[in-house]
């Protein structure tokens, strides 16, 4: 099943950089895609336009079958997205971060999944710390518990592992396969090839606004 299609995707950012010029792409339930390319290539935008977060200036987006912009609502609600930089409030507990956001699509914010969540990224010993507290590692944690917080399909990292530590890493990458066992479409963006290889079921190489190739992992390295 087609969880996302992408067509003629075009993004102009005004002062005139051209930062997406006409990307096609399919994304397929339960797969771990990885989007793979140099700073500056396009990354950020493509999944920013796919979250509803930057306007596109020319293609179309769709989640399950929702427009991103004439049904963004509908959209959004199969979405999560770990953006690269924190968007929480320091004076905010864990609890009250997570469940803010889970309140935001209109789940109950006090429930077992919730509860859940937070175990699973260890976070539930700290929940009543507020964010300020936390190291950097912990937070990564709270914004990740904060995308999955409304029970996504689909989950967006943007460059995950950047300045992450090597046990968080692996906590990440366990619970990326998880959420994979589970149904959960990932996908994550990364300037790293080995991660690529590492983590994806496929693999998009983006270079200057353009997807250069695309196909499973095993293909796709054997061209390069
Ligand atoms: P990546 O995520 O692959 O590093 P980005 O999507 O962040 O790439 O950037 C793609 C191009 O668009 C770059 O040339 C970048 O400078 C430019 N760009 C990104 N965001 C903006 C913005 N808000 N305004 C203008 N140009 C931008
Ligand atoms: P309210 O909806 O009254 O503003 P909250 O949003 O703070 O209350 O909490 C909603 C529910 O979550 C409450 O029923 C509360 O018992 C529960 N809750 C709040 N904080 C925690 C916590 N740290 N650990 C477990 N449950 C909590």
């Amino acid at each position: 099943m087609r969880v996302i299609e992408i067509a003629g995707l075009e993004k102009a950012y005004k002062g005139g950089t051209k930062a997406l010029k006409g990307v096609d792409l399919t994304i397929e339930k339960g797969e771990i895609f990885a989007l793979l390319g140099p700073n500056g290539a396009g990354k950020t935008t493509l999944i920013s336009i796919v979250c509803g977060i930057v306007t596109k200036t020319g293609g179309s987006v769709s989640v399950y079958g929702h427009d991103i912009e004439t049904a963004y609502r509908a959209a959004r609600d199969h979405i999560g997205l770990v953006p690269q930089e924190l968007t929480t409030d320091a004076f905010e507990t864990v609890w009250d971060t997570v469940a803010f956001s889970r309140g935001l699509f209109g789940k109950p914010r006090n429930d077992a999944y919730l509860e859940d969540l937070l175990k699973r990224l260890t976070l539930w010993d700290k929940r009543e710390a507020r964010m300020m507290e936390l190291s950097g590692g912990m937070k990564r944690r709270v914004m990740i518990a904060k995308a999955l917080a409304h029970e996504p399909d689909i989950l967006f990292l943007d460059e995950p592992t950047a300045g992450v530590d090597v046990e968080l890493r692996r906590d990440m990458w366990e619970l990326v396969r998880k959420l994979q066992s589970d149904g959960t479409t990932i996908i994550l963006t990364t300037h790293y090839i080995e991660e690529a290889e590492e983590m994806a079921d496929r693999v998009g190489v983006i270079r200057d606004g353009e997807l250069v190739a695309l196909g499973e992992k095993n293909e796709l390295m054997a061209q390069m």
